[in-house]
């Protein structure tokens, strides 16, 4: 790849080409009361951000700075109007007309000790060992079978275990990045903190390319995981779903017009109701099919400042819950380093098109697809 794509990567990445006017249509149609319960509930993580926008008598503005809202130079003006919530109900298509991108979460494989998502765990003089990459592809490409078997179109974000959407590989791109090499600092941390982002960039750049009606991000969780001075995993007796959606714009976090243009969509837009609506099916089938309770609904200090919206569900502004567009649900099953699911999740009983596969891996894919059904099923008459 040369110099010249790299340009553009990085011209797409600082000028993200879309414009607040882009909302105009929504003029005059959403009241304040919708608008300032949307913002409250779902989407101010942090008290800081009202240094961005203003919810005044006739309209919600936008600010660039807080030293523009200090002036009173607005960026935008959304003008609020008589319904209080949305009277056109878009109506999804059905799930056999509908498309459906999936995101199996992390690259997996090789990739697995860079990006610090495996677990090794001793047992009975065994060692259990695999990585959520793979873990996530493979839960993504048995649901992508089972939804093209009632009819639905599915994209995949990348297609294979150890690899990512970002197109160049990590050790071609890393030669092109001397400046990178800072003595001392681990090569993981130069896949985490620059490659890693490009790649999440890249899989939200071409999920929105192909406007899926419904975007599913795959991630199995783990806490407390670390092991002072090993490259074990500590064992924990917790377990738990839970799936994020967007919102909960943390201090900073409205920054950049980019953000503010994806806090604007999210307000005009129903993508966060119908997030909402598959987060409380989805958690409900994590349940029922994989036999573990929904985290509880408090603030859970790791993840920053999530909303805690419902029993397992929880408003959250990553990096691909903020740039993909359309109603998403990311969802974070089971606890990889509880001994019982590490034992499951290292099994191979099964194979997923030709790959071995555990067994409680063909369960995780069944929820998410049992839960799409029904949302599809619930949404199609509106
Ligand atoms: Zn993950």
């Amino acid at each position: 790849m040369n110099r010249c794509l790299f340009l553009i990567l990085f011209l797409s990445v600082s000028c993200f080409g879309e414009g607040l006017e882009e909302f105009n249509s929504f003029q005059r149609q959403l009241s304040k009361e919708y608008v300032t319960q949307k913002i409250r509930h779902f989407l101010q993580g942090s008290k800081e951000i009202e240094n961005y926008f203003e919810i005044e008598e006739h309209a919600l503005i936008l600010f660039a700075s807080p030293e523009d809202k200090k002036k009173g130079n607005a960026e935008y003006q959304l003008f609020f109007g008589e319904a209080p919530f949305f009277e056109q109900k878009k109506s999804l298509k059905t799930l056999s007309h509908a498309k459906i991108a999936i995101d199996p979460g992390h690259f997996g494989g090789k990739f697995a000790p860079l990006e610090e998502r495996y677990v090794e765990m001793e047992h009975k003089g065994h060692l259990l060992r695999f990585d959520e990459g793979t873990l996530s592809f493979l839960t993504a490409l048995h649901l992508k079978a089972l939804l093209e078997g009632e009819g639905a179109s599915v994209f995949l974000s990348r297609k294979g275990i150890g690899e990512g959407a970002f197109p160049e590989d990590f050790f071609d791109w890393l030669k092109k990045h001397p400046e990178l090499w800072e003595k001392g600092v681990p090569l993981s941390t130069i896949f985490l903190r620059h490659y890693n982002r490009l790649d999440l960039r890249e899989r939200a750049r071409i999920i929105n390319l192909y406007q899926p009606d419904l975007t599913i991000l795959i991630h199995y969780n783990a806490i407390d995981s670390e092991l002072p001075h090993s490259n074990q995993t500590k064992p924990t007796l917790q377990n738990f779903n839970l799936v994020f959606i967007p919102g909960s714009f943390s201090q900073g976090e409205l920054a950049s017009p980019e953000d503010r243009y994806h806090f604007l969509r999210l307000i005009c837009t129903q993508d966060l109701e119908h997030s909402f609506t598959l987060a409380k099916t989805l958690v409900k089938s994590f349940t029922t099919y994989l036999n573990v309770s929904p985290l509880k609904p408090h603030p859970y200090p790791e993840y920053g400042s999530p909303l805690s919206l419902a029993e397992g569900v929880f408003s959250r502004n990553l990096c691909l819950t903020r740039l993909i567009k359309g109603p998403l649900c990311y969802g974070e099953t089971l606890i990889q380093n509880n001994l019982q699911e590490a034992l499951a999740l290292s099994g191979q009983e099964t194979t997923v098109q030709g790959i071995p596969c555990p067994q409680r891996v063909v369960e995780v894919s069944q929820a998410y697809f049992e839960a799409i059904c029904s949302f599809f099923q619930s949404h199609g008459e509106l």
